[in-house]
């Protein structure tokens, strides 16, 4: 009796584990979750954080709009990238009115909250586990990639998950891995891509900058691409540091075909190993 118990249990958990597993994820759309509303408290996250990017409902027509870039992000390479921020990841995107960034009130002992003049399009906040789409997303003027022949939102979009996905894994970007492939590396000042004059790299961040600033969002991009290929990366903004860098280059690599004709062996060989592509 006893063993004929056993065997039942066997197959009842049998039966919950096949069910459990044949949940597919076929997009992020089947990841993520828009929220409308977000709590703030005395302590955390504080009150000066709500007051900083001020949440406010989704409407019907901008979820659509980033529903239609989530569903596009299924690419069978990510069904690891997408599991892991299913299990462990910040899912919940909120719309917003601003970015924010944080800073530790001693005296209080608690972090506070402050809006900040930069108009980034959308955020992740790895402290209070927010994703933020700005008014700016929505407003922006879309412009498509010449290479990955995708609109740029949707490249932005999927940056953000990245993001996500690093955040999930403990900041892999900053692990040897990650700098060694790319190779970022210590110069006893700052740290630099080896193999680039990292002078001219700053330099061709500041002119790109300059021409964002100057509201020519469209020919700043292009050149961000442009250069940044000449370099073996997908954007300039991608050498910046290695957070963005991680960001960028697993961005281009599921979305432009040409990716791997600029990156190293080295760096195609640590994307597919970070998303553990090919069976590994
Ligand atoms: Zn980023």
């Amino acid at each position: 009796m006893k063993a004929k118990l056993t065997i039942l249990f066997t197959l009842v958990s049998l039966l919950v584990g096949l069910t459990a597993s044949a949940k597919e994820i076929n997009s992020a759309l089947d990841v993520m979750t828009f929220e409308d509303s977000f709590t703030c408290q005395d302590k955390f996250p504080h009150h000066s954080f709500c007051e900083a990017v001020e949440f406010k409902p989704w409407s019907a027509a901008d979820k659509e709009i980033v529903s239609r870039y989530l569903q596009n992000i299924n690419d069978p390479r990510l069904k690891f990238l997408l599991q892991t921020i299913q299990e462990k990841g910040i899912t919940k995107l909120h719309r917003v009115g601003y970015t924010s960034s944080w800073s530790n009130n001693m005296a209080q002992r608690r972090v506070e909250f402050h809006r900040t003049a930069e108009k980034a399009i959308l955020w992740v906040n790895p402290v209070t586990h927010v994703i933020g789409f700005t008014d700016a997303f929505f407003n922006g003027t879309p412009f498509v990639d010449p290479y990955a022949k995708v609109e740029r939102k949707q490249l932005n979009v999927f940056h953000e998950l990245v993001h996500v996905y690093d955040i999930a894994l403990n900041h892999i970007s900053t692990e040897d891995g990650f700098k060694k492939a790319a190779g970022w590396e210590w110069n006893g000042k700052e740290f630099v891509i080896h193999g680039v004059d990292y002078n001219q790299v700053k330099a061709d961040f500041s002119a790109i900058l300059a021409l964002v600033k100057n509201k020519q969002s469209a020919l700043a991009y292009a050149q961000d691409r442009e250069r940044g290929r000449t370099y073996g990366f997908p954007t300039v903004y991608g050498m910046t540091n290695s957070h963005e860098s991680f960001a960028e280059v697993i961005t281009y690599y599921i979305f432009d075909p040409t990716a791997e004709s600029y990156y190293s062996k080295e760096l195609t060989e640590y994307v597919k190993e970070v998303l553990k592509v090919d069976g590994r």
